[in-house]
């Protein structure tokens, strides 16, 4: 069973008003403006085997779960980046 901790949100909030509840990794949250219907394209995933309709506010090409799956990956290599930058 799903914890209800959030107050349901007032669905006439547009992007700029979203506040995020992971701020970190917003591609994860499924209420994220950017994760909403209108940003789906008319195709299906990218990924193989994926037949969910694609597009988020990040990428048209991959659904919203692969989507998460994708941005945790760059999200990750970005760290490691950083890591390597501010070793000096
Ligand atoms: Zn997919």
């Amino acid at each position: 069973m799903v914890k209800e901790t959030e107050a349901p949100r007032d669905p006439s909030l547009n992007d700029s008003q979203y506040i995020p509840v992971d701020r970190e990794h917003p591609w994860r949250d499924p209420n994220h403006p950017w994760n909403s219907e209108r940003h789906r394209s008319d195709k299906e995933c990218y990924e193989e085997d994926c037949h969910e309709p694609a597009g988020t506010g990040w990428s048209p090409l991959w659904c919203v779960a692969h989507n998460a799956e994708r941005m945790d990956r760059i999200d990750h290599q970005f760290d490691q980046v950083r890591a390597l930058v501010t070793r000096g």
